[in-house]
């Protein structure tokens, strides 16, 4: 993450487009971000798109379910976590605004990324010399589209990633190796 950031410090990336929705690109440093599949440290209704951070929602359920304040479960990359107990009496907080359901500000499985987060990402690869894919397979089509469209634009494109990729028949070079050392490399040389 803090390479990829040395990147943008550096003049070498206009904008970074991650599936990521941890923050720890922003975290180590990066500015430029297009969280295409959201962020999970905040909050929106689905209804009047009242948004807060995560926290506060974690606290008003612990406020209004104390009984539940004694378990704990471990974080999953993804943000999940697994607690096995009876949650038919658990109360949820709504929105504060309009009562309506509140819901992690994270593209789910099966959601679609919002139009213009997608077409500000283009307008920006439009506009950008190239594509670099970086720990990425690409079978997300969310993510794989920027792939069609930079062919498309005759952008040249490049993988950095273990493994096939679903742009393997697209790019003009193919980096089957790992991500921070081949950075740190690259950096050197530039
Ligand atoms: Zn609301």
């Amino acid at each position: 993450h803090q390479l990829v950031a040395e990147l943008e410090t550096r003049n070498h990336s206009r904008l970074l487009v991650t599936q990521n929705v941890d923050r720890l690109h922003q975290q180590a440093g990066s500015r430029s971000v297009t969280d295409l599949h959201g962020r999970a440290d905040e909050v929106v209704c689905m209804s009047c798109g009242y948004r807060c951070k995560r926290d506060e929602v974690h606290e008003r359920c612990a406020d209004m379910n104390p009984e539940f304040r004694q378990y704990t479960a471990g974080a999953a990359p993804d943000g999940d976590a697994d607690l096995e107990v009876d949650f038919s009496g658990f109360h949820i907080a709504d929105c504060p605004c309009c009562d309506g359901i509140l819901k992690p500000d994270v593209v789910f499985f099966g959601d679609y990324v919002p139009k213009e987060r997608v077409h500000s990402a283009l307008a920006t690869l439009k506009a950008s010399d190239a594509l670099l894919v970086i720990g990425s397979s690409l079978m997300v089509y969310s993510g794989f589209r920027f792939c069609r469209y930079a062919k498309e634009w005759g952008k040249p494109m490049a993988t950095l990633n273990i493994g096939r990729t679903r742009a393997d028949s697209l790019v003009d070079l193919k980096l089957n190796a790992g991500i921070s050392e081949t950075l740190a490399v690259s950096l050197n040389q530039l």
